[in-house]
C-alpha cells in the first residue's frame, strides 16, 4: 500500500477513541449488571408506587415536560435518566397489573415472561434464519407445534410467531386470497400481481369481528369493499344462516367468495362465532376458513372451557395473540396453518440469506414463513412461561378471570342502574349506566361523561364503545387478581359520576 495512505489511516485510528464501556460484551459485564439492576429498582418503584391504573395526566400536562429535552445534549448518567423517564413515562404509564385495570385487552404479565425478555434483547438472536438463531429456530418451532396440537391441528400443519394479531390476520387473509387464485382461477398473485377478478374477491366476517381484517383486505389490494359484514345474532355471535344467505347473494350478484373469518372471542363481547357451522358452510363454498382466537385462544388452556372454541381445528388458519390472553409481554403473537405448504405462497428465497439448497438441506429458515425479516425471540417468553408455570397453572388463571366475569354479570344484573348488553363467553361485558327513569337525558352524553371522569381520576379504567350508534362502557376483565369487589367498587364509582351529572344538568 501507498505509504501516505497508510500514515493518514495510522492518524484517523489515533484521533477514534470512542467509549465502549456501553456495548454488551464480556468486557463490559459490571456495566451491564449495574444498569440491569438500576432497571431493575425502577421497575420496583414503579409497582411499589403505583396506587391506581392512571395518573390521570392530560397529553398537554405532560407535553409540556417534553419541551426541556433536548436530545443532542451531552450524556447523562443513568441515575439522571431513571428520573427523567420516571417524570416523562413510569410515573405516568398505564398500569396493566392494577386489579381496576378493566380496559382493553391487556393482560398484566408473569414473572418468568418478563426474566425471558431481558435474556431475548441482551441475546438478540433473529429468529429469521438458522444462522442466526440456532435453538431459537427449534424452540420457536416446537413452541408453535405445541400451539397446533392444542388446536387440534396434526402433523402436516404449521405456524410462526408474529408481532400481533393483526399482522396474524393479514397473513391468514394473505393466504386466503393467494390459494383462491392459485386453485381456483390458476393465477399466480405472488408473481403475476392481481388477477382482474380480485376486485370481485369477498371475504365474510361478523360486524363484531376486529377491524384488522378490514385493513388487511385494503392492503391486499381488493379493498375493504371485499369484506361482507354478516349481522350478529342477540349474542354478538355471527349468525350462519344469515352467513350463507350473504355467501349466495354474492355469487348471484357475479361476486366471488374466498373465505370467512369467524372471531373466537370478539373485541367487544367476547363471544365466540359458531365455529362449526361456519367451518361447514366455508367447505360447502370453497372458502377458506381462518379463525381469529386473538383473545379466545386463552380458552386453549383451559379444560372446563376449552370446548366453547370446539371446531377451531376444522380452521385452515388461525390467530393466537399470546400477548392478550397467555399473560406474555408485547409482543408475542402467532399464526398457523393447517397444512405448511400453504406457507409456500409467500415463500421468497434471497441468496444471501435463505438460499432454495437449504430446504433441500433442510435448514430451518423461518423467514420462509414470515412476512418479517429480522425477527425477535418472542417465543423464548412462551418457553419459560410454559415451564415455570405450566398450561395447567396458567389455565387456572384464564378460568378464575372467566369466574369474575360471570360474577360481574350477576351484578351488573341485579343493580337497576345498570343496563348490560351481553354475558360473555370470556370476559368483555359491555354496559351503560342508565339510572334515568324519565328518560330525560342522553344516555350517550351521561356515559361518555364517566368515561372521561375515571380517566381523569385515574383511580380506575374501563374502555369505551359503540354499538348500533349508542355509546357504552365496557370491562376487559384480564387479570386473576380482580375480584368482584373491585368490580362492585368500579360500578360504585360510576354510579357516583352517572348521579353527578344528572344532579349538575
Ligand atoms: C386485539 C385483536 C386483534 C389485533 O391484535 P394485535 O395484537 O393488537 O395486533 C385481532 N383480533 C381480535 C379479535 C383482537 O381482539
Amino acid at each position: 500500500m501507498n505509504t501516505v495512505i497508510t500514515e493518514q489511516i495510522a492518524s484517523e485510528k489515533d484521533s477514534l477513541f470512542p467509549n465502549l464501556e456501553n456495548l454488551f460484551c464480556d468486557i463490559n459485564i459490571h456495566e451491564y449488571q449495574n444498569a440491569m439492576h438500576k432497571a431493575q429498582q425502577s421497575v420496583i418503584a414503579f409497582l411499589e408506587e403505583t396506587h391506581q391504573p392512571f395518573s390521570g395526566v392530560s397529553p398537554k400536562e405532560l407535553r409540556k415536560q417534553f419541551e426541556y429535552i433536548d436530545l443532542n445534549a451531552p450524556p447523562i448518567s443513568y441515575d439522571e435518566l431513571f428520573d427523567e423517564v420516571n417524570d416523562l413515562y413510569t410515573q405516568h404509564a398505564v398500569a396493566f397489573h392494577h386489579p381496576k385495570y378493566v380496559a382493553h385487552l391487556n393482560c398484566p404479565v408473569v414473572i418468568p415472561a418478563v426474566v425471558a425478555e431481558a435474556m431475548i434483547s441482551s441475546i438478540n438472536s433473529s429468529l429469521d434464519t438458522w444462522d442466526q438463531s440456532a435453538g431459537g429456530t427449534l424452540m420457536e418451532q416446537k413452541l408453535i407445534e405445541w400451539t397446533c396440537r392444542e388446536i387440534g391441528f396434526d402433523q402436516s400443519s404449521d405456524g410462526i410467531f408474529t408481532s400481533g394479531g393483526s399482522q396474524s390476520n393479514l397473513m391468514g387473509m394473505l393466504l386466503a386470497r393467494d390459494h383462491f387464485s392459485i386453485k381456483f382461477l390458476n393465477h399466480n398473485i405472488k408473481k403475476d400481481g392481481l388477477p382482474k377478478e380480485a376486485h370481485r374477491f369477498r371475504i365474510f366476517v361478523s360486524e363484531a369481528a376486529h377491524f384488522s381484517i378490514q385493513k388487511s383486505a385494503s392492503m391486499l389490494g381488493l379493498g375493504e369493499q371485499a369484506v361482507i359484514k354478516i349481522k350478529t345474532d342477540r349474542s354478538f355471535r355471527m349468525n350462519s344462516v344469515l352467513l350463507e344467505d350473504a355467501v349466495r347473494k354474492e355469487i348471484e350478484a357475479g361476486n366471488i367468495p374466498i373465505a370467512v373469518v369467524a372471531t373466537a372471542g370478539t373485541t367487544d363481547f367476547g363471544n365466540i362465532d359458531p365455529l362449526i357451522n361456519i367451518s361447514g358452510i366455508a367447505k360447502k363454498y370453497n372458502l377458506w376458513f381462518h379463525v381469529d382466537a386473538a383473545y379466545g385462544c386463552a380458552l386453549l388452556l383451559t379444560e372446563k372451557h376449552r370446548h366453547l372454541i370446539n371446531g377451531i381445528e376444522e380452521a385452515d388458519s388461525v390467530t393466537v395473540d399470546y400477548h392478550k390472553a397467555f399473560f406474555q409481554p408485547v409482543s408475542s403473537s402467532g399464526f398457523l396453518v393447517k397444512d405448511k405448504n400453504y406457507f409456500r405462497l409467500i415463500t421468497h428465497y434471497a441468496d444471501y440469506l435463505n438460499p432454495k439448497d437449504h430446504d433441500e438441506d433442510e435448514i430451518p429458515n423461518q423467514v420462509n414463513k414470515s412476512i418479517q425479516t429480522t425477527r425477535r425471540f418472542d417465543a423464548l417468553k412462551l418457553w419459560f412461561t410454559l415451564r415455570i408455570i405450566g398450561k395447567k397453572g396458567l389455565g387456572s388463571y384464564i378460568d378464575r378471570i372467566i369466574m369474575t366475569a360471570r360474577e360481574a354479570v350477576e351484578a351488573l344484573e341485579n343493580d337497576p342502574h345498570f343496563e348490560l348488553l351481553n354475558s360473555s363467553d370470556i370476559s368483555a361485558l359491555v354496559f351503560r349506566y342508565s339510572a334515568d327513569p324519565f328518560k330525560t337525558f342522553d344516555l350517550n352524553r351521561i356515559n361518555t361523561f364517566i368515561k372521561s371522569q375515571l380517566y381523569k381520576q385515574g383511580h380506575a379504567l374501563t374502555a369505551g364503545t359503540k354499538v348500533n350508534g349508542q355509546f357504552y362502557l365496557k370491562f376487559t376483565i384480564l387479570n386473576p387478581l380482580t375480584t368482584i369487589e373491585d368490580i362492585t367498587s368500579i360500578l360504585n364509582t360510576i354510579k357516583k359520576y352517572g348521579n353527578e351529572y344528572i344532579k349538575v344538568n
